[in-house]
């Protein structure tokens, strides 16, 4: 494992440091709930700031210059979300372009995908979703259900997707269908681009626990798909997925530096407590504070596969099963820590309701990218060559 950064990578998280010091709005730096009138209020304020960012090429710092990146490796990629966290920056919101479109399109894609939509993504001027999980098809995705049928120069396809999250505002999506009826499993199925905005895609949100809305039901009812939206070869598209799901897990920096200042809001929370008498929650924060430490090491490890080149491999799994479950352990603690008020929501809450938000937040955390079940199942049969 390599502990140093490059002075490449270290002058740019200087000059990032100092960007975000300008120009991170104040009401997000306090550690309190940030509120918006709606989600759509929410949404608009986000998609302006990553216009911001990637005005000063600050989004997607490791994807090449040709499409607004930096041609930075890795490192800077991993020292941008670092220091996005630390500085409590709101988030990138066309993420699900950024870190799953971008690079599946960049290794598939035709060129005229490539110039078509890469440039946009970073900007925000297009928003994307992902279009895989169905009713039935989650952790066993080849399952699924919705059909693509070549007609001409189009597909036709019809189906229904959900937990799509940002379907409400994307202006395109990734696709999986079966193409080839005949088939089962993997084979046959293929990797399209939805137009979201084309006549018979409808899209309904779902509310959380939360109180939000960021995913949704999609349902496709012969939508037409230029034969163009293919990616990569007609009844391959399994294999194209594999490269969005792998660029799903990977290293988690944000997490690792939401979960440090995590960890700060548990010390300042139990020392109170201790303070007033209330609570002694000495062994449950060193706790936390050794786990978070265990994840620093886990993603520094994977961070120093990928700058040599090397495929990450399953071991995304163990950092995407450690993160999750670290955090759901955190926030119980964190809960409990604030006592009587922790499950409080606006101005007398403690944060304003943030912890308390989070906390409900992050039950997802152990379902979305792969839930842990499927992580242990990956790490049981690749990792440790256990049998089936
Ligand atoms: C916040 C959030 C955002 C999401 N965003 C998107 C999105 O944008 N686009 C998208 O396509 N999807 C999205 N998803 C969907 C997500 O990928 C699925 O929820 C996930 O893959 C699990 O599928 P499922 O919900 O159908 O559960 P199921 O697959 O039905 O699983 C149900 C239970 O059975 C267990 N299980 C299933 N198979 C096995 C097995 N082989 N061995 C042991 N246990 C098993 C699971 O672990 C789980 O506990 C999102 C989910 C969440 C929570």
């Amino acid at each position: 494992m390599d502990l140093t950064f490059s002075t490449a990578a270290e002058e740019m998280r200087a000059e990032l440091r100092s960007w975000l010091a300008d120009n991170v709005p104040a009401a997000f730096t306090t550690g309190d709930a940030v509120e918006f009138a709606s989600l759509d209020e929410e949404f608009s304020f986000l998609r302006d700031w990553q216009a911001k960012l990637a005005r000063d090429r600050w989004v997607g710092v490791h994807w090449p210059e040709a499409y607004g990146g930096r041609g930075a490796g890795a490192e800077a990629s991993y020292i941008f979300q670092e220091e996005m966290a630390r500085a409590r920056a709101p988030e990138v919101i066309n993420r699900i372009g950024v870190n799953l479109v971008g690079p599946s399109l960049m290794k598939h894609g035709t060129g005229a995908q490539k110039d078509r939509y890469l440039a946009r993504i970073l900007t925000c001027e297009d928003v994307w979703c992902q279009l895989f999980s169905e009713p039935g098809a989650g952790s066993d995705l080849t399952a699924l259900r919705t059909v693509a049928v070549r007609d001409g120069d189009v597909y036709r396809v019809t189906g229904q997707k959900v937990w799509t999250s940002w379907a409400q505002y994307a202006d395109f999506g990734i696709l999986i269908a079966r193409t080839d009826p005949g088939s089962a499993k993997a084979r046959g199925i293929s990797y399209v681009i939805v137009d979201m905005h084309a006549p018979g895609v409808e899209v309904r949100p779902l509310r959380q626990m939360t109180g939000s809305s960021e995913f949704n039901e999609v349902f496709l009812d012969d939508v037409r798909v230029p034969v163009a939206n293919l990616v990569g070869e007609e009844g391959r598209g399994w294999e194209i997925a594999q490269t969005t799901l792998a660029h799903e897990r990977g290293t988690s920096p944000r997490q690792l530096v939401i979960h440090r200042m995590l960890l700060e809001d548990l010390v300042r929370v139990a020392r109170e407590r201790e303070r007033a008498g209330e609570s002694d929650l000495r062994q449950s924060v060193a706790a936390a504070a050794i786990e978070v430490e265990i994840a620093k090491l886990n993603n520094w490890r994977t961070l120093t596969r990928l700058v040599r080149g090397e495929p990450l491999g399953p071991e995304s799994s163990f950092i995407k099963l450690y993160w999750s479950e670290m955090s759901q352990r955190m926030h119980d603690t964190v809960m409990r820590a604030l006592g009587p008020r922790a499950a409080l929501r606006g101005s007398d809450a403690p944060t304003r309701g943030r912890l308390a938000e989070s906390w409900l937040y992050y039950r997802a955390a152990s379902i979305f990218a792969g839930t842990s079940e499927v992580q242990r199942n990956i790490i049981a049969q690749r990792v440790l060559g256990l049998p089936r």
